[in-house]
């Protein structure tokens, strides 16, 4: 028996969600008695796939093929198919992201398997295998049952965590075949975003709200988070309104992060915006309200006018470093 886990990589290295799924998966193999393999699609460093040994994984298995370096849900869902029955997987593990949603349901109805998405623990049993999601918006809890011989589960992201369990790992290459016909993806165009740091892969996230009242007040929050080498986020009015873009919205229907350092200028703190960055080590949070909520969700708090705030803070920190 084995757990299978679908990893993601971006540039030639894994994005830290694939050690969380790594993680994850390495977990639930020793209550099941089994391996934990992990398969990688596209170009990632022969190092890059040793590293997946650090977290349980003792084989990696490549498919390396340009048809395939764009997702392709049906494509990508049939190559996996492919691999879960030649390694006899029992339970599969994507990411509750954009491409394991794209990926998870395909896969789920080639090989007539059950899924749960948004699982954020480990199973609470596995047999019958029972996890453990986020249900009503975040206000109560399910445990779904998923009875069928094989398991799909996609994990919240930043809801598990990474952890270390190193075992000796091989590299090969999976021995499945490509069907290109089921290619219908073509990037016509590609727009790089240079120096960008991934918001769920970020160690520091400086965030705003609607107390930055308007979206030419972001440029001190921009230069504190490029002189802390931080990925900048926002809560979801600010996306909504269009001050920042919707990638950057963190909360219930944003981002889940966890970052150890969540910077919060000018949020409130409701409960659905907590949602997505509560896991995160540090709050610092900036407000001019004392009384705002999200002081009781922060371990440190100034209370003050964020455009007086920042420069300082920025000035802070180019002075340390
Ligand atoms: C179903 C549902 C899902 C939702 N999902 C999300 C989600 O995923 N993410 C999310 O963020 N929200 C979400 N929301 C909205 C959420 O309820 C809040 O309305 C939102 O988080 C508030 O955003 P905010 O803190 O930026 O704005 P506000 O609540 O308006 O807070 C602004 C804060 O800025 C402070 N302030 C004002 N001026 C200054 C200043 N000069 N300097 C410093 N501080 C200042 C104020 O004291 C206040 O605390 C959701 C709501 C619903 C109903």
């Amino acid at each position: 028996m084995s757990v299978l886990v679908f990893t993601e990589n971006w540039d030639g290295k894994f994005k830290k969600l694939t050690y969380e799924l790594v993680s994850w998966a390495s977990e639930v193999a020793k209550m099941i008695n089994g391996t934990v393999t992990a398969l990688s699609i596209g170009s990632v460093a022969e190092g890059e796939l040793e590293k997946l040994g650090n977290y349980g994984a003792g084989k990696v298995l490549t498919v390396e093929t340009p048809a395939l370096n764009t997702l392709d849900s049906q494509a990508y869902a049939a190559l996996l198919s492919e691999v879960v029955l030649k390694e006899k997987a029992s339970v599969v593990i994507l990411s509750n992201n954009n491409m394991g949603k794209a990926v998870a349901p395909r896969l789920s109805v080639r090989l007539k398997a059950g899924i749960c998405s948004g699982v954020s623990k480990l199973p609470l049993s596995t047999d019958p295998f029972t996890v453990y999601k986020r249900a009503y918006s975040g206000n109560a809890f399910s445990r779904v049952v998923i009875k069928s011989d094989i398991k799909i589960v996609t994990l919240a992201q930043n809801s598990f965590g990474i952890i270390e369990n190193p075992v000796n790992v091989t590299v090969e290459k999976a021995n499945v075949a490509v069907d290109n016909s089921l290619v219908h993806t073509q990037v016509k165009d590609v727009e790089k975003q240079s120096g960008k740091i991934l918001l769920t892969d970020a160690d520091i996230v400086v965030s705003g709200g609607r107390g930055m009242k308007s979206p030419d007040n972001w440029t001190p929050l921009l230069e504190l988070a490029e002189a802390l080498g931080a990925a900048t986020a926002c809560s979801r009015p600010v996306s909504d309104e269009g001050w920042r873009p919707h990638e950057e919205h963190t909360g219930q229907t944003g981002k889940i992060i966890s970052p150890n350092l969540y910077l919060a200028v000018g949020i409130s703190g409701a409960t659905q915006h907590l949602a997505g960055v509560s896991a995160s080590k540090y709050i610092v949070a900036v407000n001019t309200d004392k009384d705002a909520p999200i002081f009781e969700a922060a371990q440190y708090g100034i209370v003050g006018d964020a455009m007086k705030i920042l420069p300082q803070l920025a000035e802070a920190v180019k002075h340390i470093k």
